[in-house]
């Protein structure tokens, strides 16, 4: 199929760009990369009479460190944030995680704001951004709002962007001393979409967690942030706690139904995921050793 009729504008700046969408409201679209409007628009479930190109606005582009704040362009590009050795050093996490998003045609075209703004739940990008306790900067008219990542994703494909605003930046805080990463997904086929992941930044001390932060994705209409993770916080790991936190992840998660997977196997991957980021992280092979409870 192909797309409806529709305008093409090329924005010359993000004023311009911001002109643009507050004269066509709700009929006009970002276009970043395209890698997930283009095929929307093909299939016809969305069919904006306008498209505002901001793909040449080389001001939303490039990765910096200043003091202790990592700052990354909207329409940095996948490839760009998988080969960027800031984001190695700095957010390691998504250097790992990034490569499970799609396949390089898609990373070579694709922009973190352009996966951040579309918001499916089973994206890597939004669950890291909440994982590393991301702020999701965006622009309109009335200046500029800063949002926590746990803040910004309000539902399947939702976020709290209005069709006036851009989102220009993300900003994570660089990773501590004693900072430690996981990243995991089970799909089809690598590069597909996950059935059910998890990104996990935490700060470990000796063999225990004073920071935990476990966000699952693909388990329900955004990133979860798990709170039975603060069962495993400053106390010293056991087979047995990390069982009760199995449960009590079980109990907490809502996940969804759909062709890829039931309900009841979402809900024991994660399980699965837990077990293997705790034990990853605490290099504990012993608490791995039985699967999840
Ligand atoms: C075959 C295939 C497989 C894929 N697999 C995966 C996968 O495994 N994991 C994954 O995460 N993604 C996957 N994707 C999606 C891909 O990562 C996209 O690149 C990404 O979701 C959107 O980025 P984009 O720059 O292409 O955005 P676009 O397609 O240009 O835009 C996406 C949406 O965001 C809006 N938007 C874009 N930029 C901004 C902005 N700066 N401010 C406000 N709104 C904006 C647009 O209006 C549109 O609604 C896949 C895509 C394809 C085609």
């Amino acid at each position: 199929m192909k797309a409806s009729a529709f305008s093409y504008a090329r924005a010359t700046s993000v004023v311009n760009a911001l002109e643009l969408l507050v004269a066509h409201g709700d009929r006009a679209k970002v276009l970043s990369g395209g890698q997930s409007l283009m095929p929307a628009m093909n299939l016809r479930l969305i069919s904006p009479e306008l498209i505002v190109d901001i793909g040449e606005l080389a001001e939303l582009r490039g990765i910096a460190v200043r003091g202790d704040v990592l700052s990354i362009g909207a329409l940095t590009r996948h490839v760009e944030l998988q080969r960027s050795p800031e984001i190695a050093t700095h957010a390691p996490l998504l250097t790992e995680a990034i490569v499970h998003v799609a396949h390089p045609a898609i990373r070579n075209r694709g922009t973190i704001g352009g996966s951040l703004a579309h918001a499916d739940p089973a994206s890597e990008l939004p669950a890291c951004m909440l994982a590393l306790n991301a702020t999701i900067v965006v622009r309109s008219q009335a200046g500029e709002r800063r949002i926590a990542a746990g803040d910004f994703f309000t539902g399947i494909y939702e976020t709290v962007l209005s069709p006036h605003e851009l989102l220009i930046a993300v900003e994570l805080p660089v990773a501590r001393r004693n900072a430690a990463h996981f990243f995991s997904e089970f799909a089809r086929r690598h590069g597909d979409y996950a059935i059910t992941g998890l990104a996990a930044q935490a700060t470990v001390a000796g063999d225990i967690f004073t920071e935990l932060r476990l966000v699952f994705f693909a388990v329900g209409d955004r990133p979860v942030l798990a709170r039975s993770a603060e069962r495993l916080l400053n106390v010293r790991m056991t087979p047995a706690l990390l069982s009760d936190a199995s449960a009590a992840l079980g109990e907490e998660l809502e996940p969804q139904e759909d062709q890829q997977a039931s309900a009841s196997m979402r809900r024991h991957l994660a399980k699965v995921l837990l077990a293997r980021c705790v034990s990853a992280l605490l290099g504990r092979s012993d608490l791995n050793a039985g699967g999840p409870a």
